[in-house]
């Protein structure tokens, strides 16, 4: 399997290459350059097979320069040895008949990065060695609250790298904010920036793309790399589970007919598109249901084949979806337009100029085919919230609420009959004080330990082991800087004048 860019169909590279670079030269995004199908025998292998063994199959199709030995390994480093909850990194859980809610919060930071940030580091340590060149990879991650946790837990004393993570000062809850700033390991560092995500993201880009920062590291014998999503090697292993989830579902006997629809939180656009993926792989996912919050650029987007960042940006109580630029439609646009990097490079210099795009109208057509899209304000995501809980004894996350409301309006606006997978994407006390304040306002008061504590208490739901264990850490990090130095801020820590 070879891999191309979006904004050159001429690049040729290998997937250990891919992901090492994190991002190619030119500032496209690295996709396969043909997607392999899964065969009735595959189906039948990973039907019967474990959480590691599904993901060893999918990945074997992706990574051929990783031999079985060092996929394997990679597989076992990540998902089991109990850094998942039984062992389990993709339960999925019945919420009433037909909808079921796949649960991606039961590893080390309690949000889905884990799924792949647990084995991103095995791949890219190993990827690095491939290109044999014996520099330290130096991570540099820009975060809108869960990806800055989670590379920071995979990455954490893994040899020959360092890690630098960026996060919006004001744009992450307390508890996403004190994961990182009590972040242990003699590798890691942690800054915030006066900005929101989208600065922070274009921020990290810029010093990625620029060549004499790239010369610079060089020649201290580093290189960058890239934790964020649009490091191939974050995408792959998000593939995984929704074919486990399709494997799970027919499993438990559900009637897939007319196939399944897939319902996602949507932020950067990499975890829906790990879906696409995967439906593209021969998993009958009918629809893609794309769910945003009062940050509606995408629902606009997907229904009418605009896209325009010039809007007012939201701070909402789904943080993790804060966002304005999401990267990963870029993979997508490629796929959409087979593999046209001309077009796909002057859609995104447009956007860069002037925030906004159109794309062909044969190509908006297809999209709502393939997509449908919809948003929940705060104030429609708590009452899901709270319906949910006294309806089905179920407690969902702020994130994982938007998914639902926007399900529930697509079943209200298409009739759709289909069994639906819902993705939820963190554990609700990772979003303690607003869940709480959904469920009961008057006692939505105190420090973050004792609206987790209120929660417990109120649900009787169990209080993760990793968020439990947050209390009392001693905060390491207090660095914050403006986005036009975080170039400085990197420096620093590496040591390069
Ligand atoms: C990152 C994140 C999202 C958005 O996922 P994308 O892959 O960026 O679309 C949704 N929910 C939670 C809890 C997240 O951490």
């Amino acid at each position: 399997m070879r891999y191309n860019s979006t904004r050159n169909s001429g690049a040729d590279v290998s997937a250990a290459a891919a992901i090492a670079r994190g991002i190619s030269p030119e500032g496209g995004l690295y996709v396969p350059a043909d997607m392999p199908r899964l065969s009735d025998a595959d189906f039948d292998a990973l039907r019967g097979a474990d959480y590691a063994g599904r993901a060893r199959l999918i990945l074997s199709r992706f990574l051929t320069d990783f031999t079985d030995g060092e996929i394997a390994d990679s597989v076992a480093g990540a998902y089991t040895g109990g850094r998942f909850d039984d062992d389990q990194p993709a339960p999925l859980v019945q919420l009433e008949k037909g909808v079921h809610i796949l649960e991606l919060w039961h590893g080390p930071t309690c949000a889905f990065k884990d799924l792949a940030l647990q084995i991103l580091p095995h791949l890219l340590t190993r990827s690095a060695k491939k290109m044999g060149d014996g520099k330290k990879t130096v991570i540099l991650v820009a975060t809108s609250g869960d990806t800055g946790k989670a590379a920071l837990e995979g990455f954490k004393d893994v040899p020959d790298t360092e890690i630098l993570v960026f996060y919006p000062e004001d744009g992450v809850s307390p508890m996403q904010k004190l994961q990182m700033t009590t972040q242990e390991g003699a590798n890691v560092f942690v800054a915030a920036i006066r900005g929101n995500f989208d600065d922070a993201q274009t921020g990290v880009k810029k010093i990625f793309t620029d060549p004499a920062v790239g010369e610079k590291l060089a020649a201290h014998n580093m290189a960058f790399s890239s934790a964020n999503s649009i490091n191939w090697g974050r995408l792959v292993p998000q593939v995984v589970y929704y074919v486990s989830a399709y494997c799970d579902l027919v499993n438990q006997g559900a009637d897939l007919s007319d196939g399944f629809d897939v319902v996602v939180p949507t932020g950067n656009f990499g975890n829906i598109l790990a879906a696409y993926y995967a439906k593209c792989m021969g998993v009958p996912i009918a629809r893609l249901v794309c769910a945003s919050n009062a940050n509606n650029v995408l629902t606009d987007f997907l229904t009418t084949g605009t896209y325009d960042r010039n809007r007012q940006f939201y701070t909402t109580i789904s943080p993790s979806m804060d966002i304005l630029v999401s990267s990963n439609l870029e993979r997508l646009l490629y796929h959409m337009t087979g593999r046209d990097d001309k077009k796909v490079s002057g859609w995104m210099q447009a956007l860069s100029d002037t925030g906004r795009y159109t794309v062909d109208g044969d190509i908006a057509d297809r999209l709502r085919e393939l997509f449908w899209a919809g948003c929940c304000d705060d104030t429609e995501t708590k009452a899901v919230i709270r319906e949910v809980y006294e309806k089905k004894g179920y407690l969902c996350d702020t994130h994982t609420a938007v998914a639902v409301g926007v399900y529930e309006k697509y079943k209200q606006q298409t009739g759709s009959g289909r069994p639906a997978v819902i993705a939820s994407t963190a554990s609700p006390f990772k979003f303690a004080a607003s869940v709480l304040d959904a469920l009961a306002p008057d006692k939505a008061q105190g420090s973050e330990f004792e609206m987790v504590d209120k929660l417990h208490e109120a649900t009787g739901w169990k209080i993760p082991g990793p968020l439990a264990g947050l209390k009392g850490r001693t905060v390491r990090f207090d660095t914050d800087c403006e986005r036009e130095h975080m170039l400085d801020v990197v420096y620093n820590r590496l040591g390069i004048r």
